[in-house]
């Protein structure tokens, strides 16, 4: 499979909800398109006649539900994902009536549903949720691009050259030669990822701390944010938040275990919640999956009161876990299934909680896999193409997993447990790749289908 490469940031993402595939993904490859459109000579700009957008696999299928058009729109506006304010999407209607204005030099191009096409169709593209962005001029096309959004929010297109990164220090292709190398050279996992981080991007210490800081502050606002917002979420559900009334009730609880259980699920909920409104949440590692971590944060840090520093360090650790399953499998719901998602949120979330609790290594392996053990076979079904139903009750039981996931494990002994991790991302793979393409974030299976 090859030495993982990622970078932090590029997991851990700050951009707008309802899903990372379908907003944060589409959003760049509309920004990446504007910024090729102002490369043209002005000779070509003042040729230009139109724009189309074409989205394929399950881009086309729920792209709707999640705000895929708008999301491209915003990016040929000229929007990012990290710094789009959540108003300048929600003011952004395609209805039939709607006309937008995109500015190339003098040239103006109109943008209006029109200009989305949503194809349906069986294609050979190497990844399913595909768009290809096109412009065209005096009867040809000036400009076009195949754009895939291939979970997490990260974007490849056909073409693109390898961008160049630094080789990571120590390189590693899965968790078991991540343990062996933490042996050899004597290191603690959070000072491994450092060192790779500064070596494959040349960010500075001072600056990877800041920037994993304020990814644990947009975690935490988005909870908060969450747990004191009232209302419907916007689609044909008519969802009510729940995390609000949740959070309160917790507040009276007597029984310990309940009120924390409570809590949990609540600040899950909250954070999910945003994400399904379209607000800004972080990729952990996707949209969908975005209640799962926070909530594990604001418990650690909430209630067990542990520092921002052994929480950064933690987040850091499971990081490396979310880094193995992308590479060795998969943390799109289009390619495998909600196993992607919401199970590798468990799994790096039960890891954070083991790590940040100064369980050892051993443990903290233990109790990844044994939540993402418990989430293979999860399909993705998000009900009316809506990141809804189940999708932000399933956060909640990814983090009640990641917990239980933890207990277990530190309660146990570690040599009687038997599958490792690498064992349990192979078989989310396996699993994932069978699955019939309806249950992978398609809205045509399972739930979707019956409600
Ligand atoms: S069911 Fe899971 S993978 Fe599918 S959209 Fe919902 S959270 Fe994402």
């Amino acid at each position: 499979m090859g030495i993982i490469t990622t970078s932090v940031f590029e997991l851990l993402k700050i951009g707008p909800g309802p899903s990372s595939s379908h907003t944060i993904g589409p959003m760049k490859a509309g920004y990446d398109f504007s910024r090729l459109i102002q490369g043209l000579t002005s000779e070509q700009q003042t040729s230009i006649t139109g724009i189309e957008v074409k989205l394929f696999g399950s881009l086309s299928a729920t792209g709707r539900g999640h705000g895929t058009d708008r999301a491209v729109l915003a990016g040929l506006l000229g929007r990012r994902p990290e710094e789009c304010p959540p108003d300048f999407l929600d003011g952004l209607s395609l209805d039939q009536h709607a006309v937008h204005l995109l500015q190339v030099g003098t040239c103006t191009i109109r943008f209006t549903a029109a200009n989305i096409r949503w194809d349906d169709g069986q294609y050979d593209f190497p990844f399913s949720n595909t768009l290809i962005i096109s412009l065209y001029g005096d009867g040809e096309t000036l400009l076009e691009r195949e754009y895939y959004s291939i979970g997490g929010g990260f974007l490849q297109w056909k073409g693109e050259r390898e961008t160049e990164r630094g080789a990571p220090r120590y390189p590693y292709e899965n968790a078991a030669q991540l343990w062996k190398l933490l042996k050899k050279h004597r290191l603690g996992l959070p000072e491994l990822m450092l060192a790779n981080e500064m070596a494959i991007t040349g960010l500075d210490l001072n600056e990877i701390n800041r920037r994993l800081d304020r990814i644990i502050a947009v975690m935490e606002k988005s909870v908060r944010l969450g747990v004191h917002t009232e209302g419907f979420l916007p689609g044909p559900i008519g969802l009510h938040r729940k995390a609000p009334l949740m959070y309160q009730r917790a507040g009276g609880m007597t029984q310990n275990a309940e009120r924390l259980l409570v809590y949990l699920c609540a600040y899950a909920f909250a954070a999910a919640e945003e994400n399904a409104a379209g607000h800004v949440v972080v990729t952990a590692p996707t949209c969908g999956s975005a209640g799962v971590i926070p909530a594990v944060v604001s418990l650690l840090r909430r209630h067990r009161k542990l520092s921002l520093e052994t929480v950064r360090n933690a987040l850091l650790a499971s990081v490396a876990i979310g880094f193995i399953a992308k590479q060795n499998a998969s943390i799109s719901g289009a390619e495998v299934g909600c196993q992607g998602e919401v199970g590798v949120a468990s799994c790096m979330a039960a890891f954070l909680i083991a790590f940040a609790s100064g369980s050892d290594l051993r443990v903290a392996e233990n109790a990844a896999e044994t939540a993402l053990e418990h989430h293979l076979g999860l399909t993705c079904d998000p009900v009316k193409g809506y990141v809804q139903i189940p999708c932000i009750e399933r956060n909640a039981m990814g983090a009640v997993k990641a917990y239980t996931a933890w207990l277990i494990a530190r309660e146990g002994l570690p040599d009687w447990h038997i599958v490792g991790l690498d064992k349990a991302i192979e078989a989310m793979n396996l699993t994932g790749r069978d699955m019939r393409v309806e249950y992978r974030e398609t809205s045509q299976g399972g739930l979707a289908r019956c409600c």
